[in-house]
């Protein structure tokens, strides 16, 4: 492969100028050479409005970076990996697991990498937390998910469509981490969700898990207004460990809490490079697969009409 990794990015939104065009521009390893969105565009690098354009427009390009919202978005990788290009994804990775489980087969069939990013497993407490807890007794464990979703996710229709999510597109952040930190592995007892009448996707939602013998509960809540909170509490037997901030803040027992530095996408970068150079891909399924469960189990409710 030449210098760098020419890479393409899809779906100009929020989160690809909020994180992904500021990653991509301070690593010297990748070039981004042009982008497909229906209606967004950069200046001064070439965009097409969909991927097909992109794929066909003769760039030579090695890699996509994939920012559309989950659902659509199996389309959009399948066609990237048959025409030979490594993929990066967004998290939830895809609408369905029988889509991603789909998208990881095409990916080692065709020979080239599949990353199924977890950015928030990227935040800085995340690796000390999951150092920390390895080898110890864990008694119980508390996840509270709560944030604004017409502060964080202002008119995006799509994350209360089938497909969506709803809160667990953030949600699935939380069980992103957990999935990463907890030694025993996290299963599913059951579920209650609470979706908005004429919606498909729930704003609220609240699990109840297990992890060896430790009771985990999480509870998710896209209404909430003032002071958010995304933390996750773990009791154990050296006392109680807490990530704060989406996993930023690390509480040790007896000591003071300490903020670490975020660089989640620069770190998502790196790794894609990293997995390209040695030919690897990444899907782990298991957040997405406690959600999925949840959708199968969830006693389900119906909320107040929502709009944004
Ligand atoms: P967004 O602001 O709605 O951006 C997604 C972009 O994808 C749109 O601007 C749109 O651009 C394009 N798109 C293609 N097909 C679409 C469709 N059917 N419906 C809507 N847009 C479509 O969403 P986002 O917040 O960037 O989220 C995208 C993904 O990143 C999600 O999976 C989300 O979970 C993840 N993510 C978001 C955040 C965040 O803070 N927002 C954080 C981490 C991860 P065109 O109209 O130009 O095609």
């Amino acid at each position: 492969m030449a210098a760098g990794i020419r890479l393409g990015l899809v779906g100009i939104g929020k989160i690809a100028r909020d994180q992904h065009l500021p990653a991509i521009a301070a690593d010297a390893r990748f070039d981004l050479v042009a982008t497909a969105s229906r209606h967004a565009q950069l200046d001064a690098v070439p965009g097409y409005p969909d991927i097909a354009a992109l794929i066909a427009a003769g760039h030579d390009l090695d890699a996509v970076s994939l920012c559309t919202p989950p659902d659509g978005r199996y389309d959009q990788a399948r066609a990237a990996i048959d025409a030979g290009l490594h993929v990066m994804l967004e998290k939830p990775p895809a609408a369905t697991m029988s889509e991603i489980v789909d998208l990881a087969e095409r990916a080692r069939a065709k020979g080239v990498t599949l990353f199924a990013t977890w950015h928030s497993r990227e935040a800085g407490a995340v690796e000390p937390a999951r150092q920390w807890l390895a080898g110890k007794r864990i008694d119980a464990v508390r996840i509270v998910w709560k944030e604004d979703i017409r502060r964080w996710h202002p008119g995006q229709e799509w994350i209360l469509a089938a497909g969506g999510f709803g809160v667990f597109d953030p949600g699935i952040n939380a069980l992103s981490i957990a999935t990463l930190i907890l030694p025993e592995p996290l299963l599913l007892a059951s579920a209650r969700m609470e979706v908005p009448e004429g919606r498909q996707a729930p704003l609220k939602a609240w699990l109840e898990m297990r992890s060896g013998a430790a009771r985990v509960t999480a509870d998710f809540d896209f209404l909430q207004t003032g002071p958010q909170t995304w933390d996750i509490e773990i009791d154990t037997d050296a006392g109680q460990l807490r990530l704060g901030l989406g996993g930023s803040i690390l509480q040790l027992p007896g000591e003071p809490a300490q903020e670490l530095p975020n660089a989640e996408y620069p770190r998502l970068y790196a790794r894609f490079a990293d997995l390209v150079a040695a030919g690897q891909s990444d899907v782990d399924l298991r957040p997405f697969t406690l959600v999925s469960d949840a959708f199968l189990l969830a006693e389900r409710t119906t909320g107040a009409p929502f709009s944004f």
